[in-house]
């Protein structure tokens, strides 16, 4: 039913929706691979709770007072730093904007460069919390399939050949959510040519480049940019604690004092308790060590999933094989839908959860794949869930 004067893009989603897809993984019986949660054994519990003691006693009362907009600057010094480590980028201080979570910063990016119509590239399929922030500056989108190598560059030249005017590619590079793929080097450099040669904005957001288990790293694209056309999301929440909700923005001078404007406008600025209490963490324990720690547990749970899947899944399905990161991709038969399936037998008889794709392309056309999760389920969960969904899969 419409809701009383809201805006249209504002009309409730009658599709299948995210928050079923919780309701529907809290559910006692279910195995959920479905949303993109850390393992919280990996959480430094002890250690944050520590930070944050620390940081209140140390500030007094000012800690509790309103701050900058842009966040406290030992803070950004330091994710100067760690962009530095993991990404290969030098970046100062003033270039990091801390935000609520990464996906501010995306919200963010569509708030200062879209108007109705608009036109982005994303990738096909794509983070559908991406997806969510853009549609409400409403942009006409076009979708670059990926491919087990990143975005299919070929397709994106079409595009832009037809239209020119493309104000952004959003891109998630490694260990994409959702299909777990890495873009390769040579698709990197030729994409910068191409924001060269087109004159827009490459997103570049990569949460999870921190997490990597196999193979090596290959380099950032904003640490290829050399025109200050790459704009860098990345966030604390898949290697500290999503709760903290804290990411960050990394932008060339001139669109940081946009971008500030634009965070003064959604919410002021970032909550000071948080920040100085990661900015305590950060001081008193060494990040690399525990990212190495956090790998370990991930890369075991992917190889279990991988394993299981190997063993199980029937030949008509097909799945990556992640480097990193979160996430697998499923697809099966083209004539599945697998929305319809996770409603029917995958609930009610194997009881697990996944997402379906058609909420992760932006043409919603896409049915027959799916993205699983391998790093909150236990090992037992990741055998049991998969040889479940196998046996449902084995009879389409
Ligand atoms: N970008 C991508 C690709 C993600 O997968 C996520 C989390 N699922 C985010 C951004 C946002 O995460 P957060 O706001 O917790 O930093």
């Amino acid at each position: 039913m419409a809701i009383l004067n809201a805006s249209k893009r504002h009309q409730p989603n009658t599709g299948l929706k995210m928050t079923d897809l919780f309701a529907q993984a809290n559910q006692a019986n279910n195995i959920s691979f479905g949303m993109g949660l850390p393992d919280e054994t990996v959480f430094p519990s002890a250690a944050l709770q520590k930070a944050f003691t620390q940081a209140i006693a140390q500030e007094g009362a000012d800690i509790f007072q309103y701050h900058s907009t842009q966040g406290p600057a030992s803070l950004r010094q330091k994710i100067a730093a760690m962009t530095k480590t993991y990404f290969g980028l030098t970046a100062s201080a003033e270039q990091v904007i801390l935000t609520q979570g990464g996906q501010q910063a995306i919200d963010m990016v569509g708030r200062a460069f879209l108007d109705k119509n608009d036109h982005i590239v994303v990738e096909g399929p794509t983070y559908m919390g991406a997806l969510e922030a853009f549609d409400s500056y409403e942009p006409t989108y076009h979708e670059v399939p990926v491919n087990d190598d990143g975005m299919d560059i070929a397709h994106l030249k079409q595009i832009l050949r037809q239209f020119p005017d493309i104000k952004f590619v959003y891109t998630v590079p490694d260990f994409q959510n959702p299909t777990g793929v890495t873009m390769s080097l040579a698709k990197r450099k030729a994409l910068l040519a191409l924001a060269e040669e087109y004159d827009f904005y490459i997103i570049e957001d990569s949460p999870y480049r921190y997490l990597r288990y196999t193979g090596d790293m290959v380099p950032s694209i904003a640490s290829l940019d050399t025109s200050g056309k790459v704009i860098l999301i990345s966030s604390f929440s898949k290697i500290l604690s999503p709760a903290l909700r804290t990411g960050w923005l990394i932008a060339n001078k001139q669109l940081i004092a946009l971008f500030l404007d634009i965070k003064s406008a959604l919410d002021v600025q970032p909550s000071q308790i948080s920040l100085l209490a990661i900015d305590q963490f950060l001081a008193e324990n060494n990040i690399d060590e525990h990212i190495r720690a956090v790998n370990a547990v991930y890369k075991d749970k992917c190889a279990t999933m991988v394993h299981y899947l190997e063993t199980y899944l029937p030949a008509h399905v097909q799945f990556t094989k992640p480097e990193g990161g979160f996430f697998l991709w499923l697809s099966l038969p083209e004539a599945q839908d697998a929305g319809k399936l996770l409603l029917g037998p995958v609930l009610q008889e194997a009881n697990v959860v996944y997402v379906p794709s058609e909420i992760q392309y932006a043409s919603r056309q896409i049915k027959n794949q799916l993205r699983l999760n391998f790093t909150y389920p236990s090992h037992e969960d990741i055998k049991d869930g998969i040889m479940r969904l196998a046996q449902v899969l084995k009879s389409i």
